[in-house]
């Protein structure tokens, strides 16, 4: 009998540490994962075709940024790729705000939300037009927390619908260039100044987007909330830490947030490795990558090397260098229930 239980664990413990706690390189195409954030504007399905090769399932988010023409099509070119590939895509439904200062607008956009999610669209996305771009009649900037949008987002709490929001925009947004921390930031707002915050005191801080975002949530607290782009407190995951301790019922994805990821590793990666571990129910993988009809084969490559760096960064503890940033720094090698949770179960729970 003591013999027994003496042995017993012991040979538990070695069968365990036979099969190793962490995943490889080698393991990239075995896995499951899915791609929390991406976008489809066009009619070719090359997203889609990589993704399969890659064993990706993909979430597209569908965005108002442009016309509601485009919200319609997107909508329905969407709910035809459900069709088509039910168990590898979903997407998520948006709303224009073309006809805000009509009496019917919240009507409308209720039922049109309402006809997306009975068409699959599984949540609903809001863009940083709202506080950064769009303006009412009396051309009064619309900022999140306007109460124009509490029956909509009352509405989704009560059907259980997530409110995915890009909200404000990267802390860099607000610094000149030389002091922006990572290239894709200082990149992004060299080719689009409209949105360079500091070329634009006359809009809202960085402190008061963030602000407003929180009222929101504040007015929200049964509504399911996922912050894109590490819910702009991209710059430090202290800042993010406290935002979740604060919200309970959000999530963030990293999608296009790698580079500051990358930027606070270099500075202390042990911090930012235990934000993984402790958040490791609340992260949410994604890119942000555009599939527009671009030529086939590179945009494909360059889906995949994506994929597999950003693998390389938190499976693995090499020595990694990025484009995003300067210097090098090491990957996080997370334990394979929390790249699990990151990579797939996540997605699969929040949405
Ligand atoms: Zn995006």
């Amino acid at each position: 009998m003591k013999i027994k239980n003496l042995i017993l664990p012991l040979f538990a413990s070695l069968i365990i540490s036979c099969s190793s706690n962490y995943y490889s390189m080698e393991d990239f195409p075995k896995v499951e994962k899915t791609d929390a954030h991406y976008h489809i504007y066009s009619a070719e399905n090359n997203s889609m075709e990589q993704a399969q090769k890659d064993n990706f399932k993909l979430l597209a988010i569908n965005t108002f940024s442009d016309n509601c023409e485009r919200v319609v099509d997107v909508q329905k070119q969407s709910a035809e790729l459900l069709k088509n590939y039910p168990e590898d895509f979903a997407y998520t439904a948006t709303f224009c705000l073309n006809a805000w200062d009509d009496s019917t607008w919240v009507d409308n956009t209720i039922a049109w939300l309402d006809s997306c999610i009975a068409d699959g669209a599984i949540a609903v996305k809001v863009w940083k037009n709202i506080g950064m771009e769009f303006r009412d009649k009396d051309s009064v900037l619309i900022m999140i927390d306007d109460p124009k949008f509490d029956p909509i987002f009352k509405h989704l709490a009560g059907k259980g619908i997530p409110l995915v929001g890009h909200l404000g925009e990267p802390k860099n947004c607000w610094l000149p260039f030389n002091e922006m921390t990572t290239k894709n930031d200082s990149n992004y707002f060299a080719e689009n100044p409209q949105y360079h915050m500091f070329l634009h005191p006359e809009f809202p801080s960085y402190e008061e987007q963030m602000a407003v975002r929180d009222r929101m949530l504040d007015k929200n607290p049964d509504l399911i909330f996922i912050g894109c782009h590490l819910a702009s407190l991209e710059w430090s995951v202290d800042e993010l830490a406290k935002w979740l301790d604060k919200y309970p019922n959000t999530a963030v994805d990293m999608a296009a947030r790698m580079g500051q990821l990358f930027f606070q590793t270099r500075e202390n990666r042990e911090k930012v490795r235990d934000f993984f571990i402790k958040y490791q129910d609340r992260i949410l993988y994604g890119t942000d990558i555009i599939d527009r009809s671009q030529e086939k084969e590179s945009f494909q490559k360059r889906m995949h090397e994506t994929w597999l760096k950003d693998w390389e960064y938190l499976v693995t503890d090499h020595k990694i260098t990025s484009n995003l940033i300067d210097g090098e720094f090491s990957g996080l090698k997370l334990p394979k229930e929390v790249v699990d949770k990151i990579y797939r179960l996540n997605t699969e729970n929040w949405y």
